[in-house]
């Protein structure tokens, strides 16, 4: 099994109250990857500028990521993005983006990509998703995130990237931007309405909550004390979640059991992914600590008298 991601890979410049990092490694497609690495095979797809070192491609390649599709556009910059957080961490402030290599790329996916049978188009431009979902055609699973800026500014292609999807994995706020609905059940039920069989809400630290239309189910945050930087907890999350549904040959039809399994993994993954900045725990991340920290959240939801 295999799993393909294209989303930004990006310089992120980030101050939260517990500290800052200039530059340091990120975008959607690199914390998804360092995440689902964990569970099954990962191609990254997407553009770097000429100031993207080997270095960081080897932080990527010794976690097992596949970087063939990493394409150095000579002359250009890579995607760069700053942002703050204040107290409330469950909410970013955007302070600048630079698509700067994203704004002409033009995906090209070797074999290995386009034969994935799992796909997360991570947070970018619609188009560009869409034309990464035409390029893998025997994808089982294809997923989707994207954020208020798309929202915004190219809402109807987003929508018809939606629709070419079967799991959109959205901020509980971006849901009701997109739909309208202010309740998050009508709001879900109206993304399903665009085409996708399952819906992801994630709701920061109060943890994620899964439409289908078998039914629902929502899992808490793990409570982290140390909790420094929450960028890529999204990303982690959809890692943990597509990377175990791919490990298991689930497709799109997976049903609750296994869905409720990868909602656990997806927030394992992200509780990780918060106590440090950017990709840095992630990094150091073993399967060990994955695991018992699964048991800790069997515990901790656990809730029969027995
Ligand atoms: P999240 O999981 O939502 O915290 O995603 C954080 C990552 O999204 C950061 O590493 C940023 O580089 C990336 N990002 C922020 N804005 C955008 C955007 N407009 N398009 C693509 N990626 C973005």
């Amino acid at each position: 099994m295999s799993l393909t991601v294209v989303g930004s890979i990006a310089f992120d410049s980030v101050r939260t109250p517990f500290g800052e990092r200039e530059r340091m490694l990120g975008g959607s497609a690199v914390h998804f990857a360092l995440a689902a690495t964990m569970f099954s095979e990962v191609h990254v797809v997407g553009p770097v500028g000429d100031d993207f070192g080997e270095e960081h491609l080897d932080l990527l390649r010794e976690r097992g990521v596949d970087v063939a599709d990493v394409e150095r556009v000579p002359g250009g910059e890579t995607f760069f993005w700053a942002g703050h957080y204040e107290h409330d961490l469950n909410v970013a402030h955007t302070d600048d983006t630079q698509l700067n290599v994203f704004g002409e790329f033009e995906p090209k996916l070797s074999d290995a990509s386009r034969s994935a049978d799992t796909l997360f188009l991570g947070n970018i431009q619609p188009e560009l998703q869409r034309r990464v979902r035409a390029a893998c055609d025997r994808t089982s699973l294809a997923a989707l995130d994207s954020m208020n800026l798309w929202i915004a500014t190219a809402r109807e292609s987003l929508v018809a990237a939606i629709g070419e999807v079967d799991c959109v994995m959205l901020n509980d706020a971006e849901i009701r931007e997109l739909t309208g609905e202010a309740n998050l059940a009508r709001g879900a039920r109206a993304v399903m309405g665009l085409g996708p069989r399952i819906v992801v809400a994630k709701r920061g630290e109060y943890g994620a909550a899964l439409f289908t239309e078998h039914g629902f189910f929502a899992l808490p945050g793990l409570l982290i004390e140390d909790v420094r930087d929450p960028t890529g907890a999204g990303d982690s999350f959809a890692g943990g979640f597509l990377g175990y549904l791919d490990r298991e040959g689930a497709g799109a039809d997976a049903g609750l059991p296994s869905l409720r399994r990868a909602m656990a993994y997806g927030t394992v993954l992200a509780s990780f992914n918060v106590e440090d900045f950017g990709t840095e725990r992630i990094l150091r991340l073993s399967p060990d600590e994955v695991e018992a920290r699964l048991a800790e959240l069997e515990a901790l939801t656990r809730i029969s008298a027995s």
